[in-house]
């Protein structure tokens, strides 16, 4: 079974944390690099909420394979 969860296209990432404060249970930081990350296998990420506030459209919905725990594409 697959559904849409968030990725974030870092090459886009201003590193501004907007998204990390809609995510209070931590799905989202950030890595090594400044850059915003998301844990998919953490689905009380809001995606609706998180994609409307990055300011560079970095946050792109993926196929997410629920079983297997990684992006299909
Ligand atoms: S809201 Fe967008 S630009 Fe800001 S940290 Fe998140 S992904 Fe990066």
């Amino acid at each position: 079974m697959s559904e849409k969860r968030i990725r974030i296209n870092k090459s886009k990432c201003i590193s501004c944390g907007a998204c990390i404060a809609t995510s209070p249970n931590q799905a989202i930081y950030f890595d090594e690099d400044n850059k915003a990350t998301v844990d998919p296998k953490i689905v009380e990420v809001d995606d609706e909420i998180v994609l409307d506030v990055c300011p560079t459209e970095a946050i792109e919905l993926h196929d997410f394979d629920v079983e297997k725990k990684e992006y299909k594409d």
